[in-house]
């Protein structure tokens, strides 16, 4: 018998999965070697108990029963939750904000965390998966991150009781389909492992989401980035390819090796024409390509491919053909949260916050990249 934990949530989920329960399974990542990763850095990798995460379940399901009973036609009164809250134990407020969160959100998904829950034994998440299906049978989606090493290496048959149990969509963290930026990322994983892990996923019937880090290669590695990891996905087809762009705060690895110039990074110019790259060699899938991530420099670089991957190509096109000083105002307006697409440098009024801005600044054509790294860390 495990001694009892207490409800727990770990500090990071996709942007995507931003109106999910979030059940916590293990703590931190396994691996948590990878140079561009500040997340876990610092900490130690733990299973939780099975009966914890149980516990966990439970206790949102007793919280979601008697926020039910505060409702009106669905409708939460606030009153009555007011109410219910006076009520709750110091030890229970976690998990009291969890579930009417959740069911404010209407109760769609739940995300299984932290950062590889696949590392879990196999009969172990589906006695979790079964619990919470059970408890909510309206749910959904049930998504966990998992890495293309563990999954490599798992059976197809567990993978496939995994997914009858509940689990239905996997993101993994692709960031690149070149050896030599997986190798020098220390991401522990190689192109084959990738493509071996997102066609488990597949078979076992889960949709699968690959996300890619533009800029991960840097420059030395930026055109193997971009045709490398449209090879290995052009082998997967996942039903998402998500792009986070590469950030590089201080405090981790690949900070210190900017620093020893082993690894330069790329500008936006430099990005956008590997993105530009990556897309056009996109061939023979059909995933939808989304780019919801704050640091992503083309918000609107999204759609179906193929359908839409001349409008994407287009948008980058439209950005690398502008003047560096339309350029400068786009970049600076995306990263201070002004802009948002490229068609806002239309509107005067924008423009002229924005040119303000970099006036007061000192912006120009050439100290924007240097200027650039600094407003990136505001969302790190
Ligand atoms: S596997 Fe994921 S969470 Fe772990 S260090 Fe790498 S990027 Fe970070």
């Amino acid at each position: 018998m495990s001694q009892q934990t207490g409800f727990e949530q770990g500090p990071i989920r996709p942007p995507s999965e931003a109106n999910s329960l979030l059940i916590r399974v293990t703590r931190n990542c396994p691996w948590n070697h990878c140079a561009f990763c500040p997340v876990y850095k610092g900490t130690r990798f733990s299973l939780r108990a099975v009966e914890d995460v149980i516990s966990d379940i439970d206790q949102i399901k007793k919280h979601i029963q008697r926020i039910q009973l505060t409702t009106k036609d669905g409708v939460i009164d606030r009153q009555s939750i007011q109410l219910l809250w006076n009520q709750i134990q110091a030890e229970e407020e976690a998990s009291f904000h969890a579930a009417l969160n959740w069911f404010s959100n209407k109760m769609v998904s739940v995300f299984i965390q932290d950062a590889n829950s696949l590392i879990v034994k196999p009969a172990h998440l589906v006695t979790i998966l079964t619990h919470l299906r059970n408890c909510f049978p309206e749910i959904k989606r049930i998504t966990s991150y998992a890495r293309s090493h563990t999954i490599a290496r798992i059976s197809q048959d567990d993978l496939n009781q995994i997914r009858s149990a509940g689990l239905n969509r996997i993101h993994i963290g692709l960031e690149s389909g070149s050896d030599a930026v997986l190798k020098l990322m220390k991401k522990g994983v190689t192109q084959k492992d990738h493509i071996k892990a997102g066609l488990k996923v597949k078979q076992a019937n889960m949709e699968l989401s690959e996300y890619v880090m533009p800029g991960l290669g840097g420059q030395d590695l930026s055109h193997a980035h971009a045709l490398e990891t449209a090879d290995a996905l052009n082998q997967i087809n996942p039903d998402f390819i998500r792009f986070r762009s590469l950030a590089i705060p201080s405090g981790i690895p690949l900070y210190d090796m900017t620093e020893k110039k082993i690894f330069t990074p790329c500008t936006d110019m430099a990005v956008a024409h590997e993105i530009h790259l990556m897309i056009k060699n996109f061939k023979g899938i059909q995933s939808v390509i989304t780019s919801d991530h704050v640091l992503n420099l083309f918000e609107d670089v999204q759609g179906t491919l193929p359908d839409d991957q001349q409008k994407m190509l287009g948008i980058i096109e439209h950005f690398l053909n502008l003047s560096p000083q339309e350029q400068v105002l786009f970049q600076v307006g995306r990263r201070l949260g002004m802009i948002r697409f490229l068609s806002q440098l239309n509107q005067p009024s924008l423009r002229e916050q924005v040119q303000t801005v970099c006036n007061q600044m000192n912006i120009t054509p050439e100290t924007v990249d240097m200027s650039i790294q600094r407003l990136i860390q505001r969302f790190i």
